[in-house]
């Protein structure tokens, strides 16, 4: 029989949000970063760290840390008609500086507005691999390492998910110029995968996975190879993300790109579809039916003018949801989800869309969809339990948009009225790292931002 493990430390919470719903009087014992102990309905002991509200940590599902530093550079109206695909452009002309320490210095930043905003694991979808040459550098997880740097620095719990990259476009069609620091091969792919798996170790609790980047990026053969690679650890893809990717897919393969995926790739629930956002309804049902996660992004989904994700056909179809910052344009968790139920009033002109039966919480259906969805998209257990890593919220209870509100009531107000401005305490692996509101680094990461972002936007 296995040892009790005595705890480190406990925190004590008046109420928390647990697997089972709220509880109120909640002592948490924490060892080595893991949850030991909880128990419901108990007075704290001397010696506890003592809190109002504590909610687990979110799980952000899709990121491209880089893209923080361009934020806000590409919302100047062009000559013609602006879309994704002149944003695209900016991005690429701003790839082409970035190194490795200017990588790691945005990251950073970052993290740690993912942390300070409720976010405890991040998904990094990593296609930045190569010098701005195009040539793999001399360790080709160079990049990788700078991620992973990253999150070691600000504490962030990192799924990794290097980018397998290789065509232009459906069909093996040949990159272009803008994208040679992101081109591999399947052999210098493994390798690639060899040095981060490598690299990752020196965090406590990081996952590596593997991202076919796109349909229009990998050919059926090279997708036929991804997967094994993965192991059991996820596999994540954009996917139907603009108008413009269905008509190519649908001239290469005469099938929708999440048909076609659903017919060809052995989806399962080791894969999270990203966007996904234009789905027939029969897409819609048989994405929900196969276990995968939907991996949405409402802020960058509205930035970029993607359109709208088909949400209340598919939970009704028992769909798994988790939410992603994607651009970084914005790192705000409860601003993602907002705006996922936002974007459904706006459209449907009616309220509470995402919640399926009356009297349900929508704050509450929105914050626990997205904490099994993204957990599971990440490699993860979610929400507090033993055995689970610490990774925790606590909100203010002093702030006035919470005042006299307990259980899904606080939910409903964290998201909708008060933002993240309710959040008191993150922690991670039991420490806290943001402490009212501020990552601790905080003076740090940003002067060192300042100086990385420079020579960037000179
Ligand atoms: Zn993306």
């Amino acid at each position: 029989m296995a040892k009790p493990v005595m705890a480190d430390k406990h925190l004590h919470f008046a109420q928390a949000l647990s697997p089972g719903g709220w509880a109120k009087h909640v002592r948490i014992g924490i060892a080595d970063g893991v949850i030991t102990t909880l128990v419901e309905g108990v007075e704290a002991e001397a010696g506890d760290e003592c809190h109002a509200i504590g909610l687990p940590g979110m799980p952000n599902l899709h990121s491209h840390a880089f893209q923080r530093g361009m934020a806000g550079l590409a919302e100047r109206r062009g000559p013609g008609d602006d879309s994704f695909w002149t944003w695209r452009e900016i991005m690429y002309r701003f790839v082409d500086r970035i190194d490795p320490d200017g990588l790691r210095a945005i990251a950073a930043l970052a993290y740690m507005e993912m942390l300070e905003s409720g976010f405890t694991r991040v998904g990094e979808f990593h296609y930045l691999h190569h010098d701005p040459a195009g040539e793999v550098y001399a360790d080709p997880a160079e990049m990788s390492r700078a991620i992973i740097a990253a999150a070691a620095e600000t504490g962030i719990a990192l799924t990794h998910l290097p980018v397998f990259y290789a065509h232009a476009g459906f069909g093996g069609a040949a990159p272009q110029p803008g994208q040679r620091r992101f081109l591999h091969d399947l052999d210098g792919f493994a390798r690639l995968l060899d040095g981060a798996r490598a690299a990752a170790m020196q965090l406590p609790d990081a996952i590596v996975g593997v991202a076919p980047h796109s349909l229009r990026a990998v050919t059926a053969a090279e997708l036929g190879h991804l997967p094994a690679l993965a192991g059991n650890n996820p596999i994540h893809i954009h996917i139907a993300e603009q108008v413009k990717e269905v008509e190519d897919c649908l001239a290469w393969s005469g099938q929708r790109p999440v048909q076609w995926l659903l017919d060809h790739a052995g989806v399962d629930a080791r894969w999270c579809l990203v966007h996904a956002t234009h789905m027939t309804p029969d897409e819609t049902r048989a994405l929900a039916a196969s276990g995968a996660v939907a991996g949405l992004c409402p802020i960058t989904e509205a930035n970029l003018g993607d359109g709208l994700f088909p949400a209340p056909a598919f939970l009704a179809a028992g769909g798994r949801f988790g939410i992603g910052s994607d651009s970084n344009v914005l790192i705000d968790m409860s601003e993602e989800l907002r705006w996922l139920e936002y974007g459904q009033r706006l459209f449907a002109r009616g309220r509470n869309m995402l919640a399926p039966d009356a009297g349900r919480s929508t704050g509450q259906v929105l914050f626990e969809g997205a904490l099994a969805g993204g957990a599971q998209a990440l490699g993860v257990a979610a929400g507090l339990s033993v055995g689970h890593a610490a990774d925790m919220i606590s909100l203010d209870p002093d702030h006035p948009s919470l005042a006299g509100r307990s259980g899904a009531a606080l939910l409903d107000s964290f998201l909708f009225a008060a933002g993240r401005g309710a959040i008191d305490r993150v922690w991670r692996r039991g420490k806290d790292v943001v402490r009212d509101g501020r990552h601790i680094a905080r003076a740090a990461v940003i002067a060192d931002y300042r100086r990385a972002l420079e020579p960037l936007v000179a």
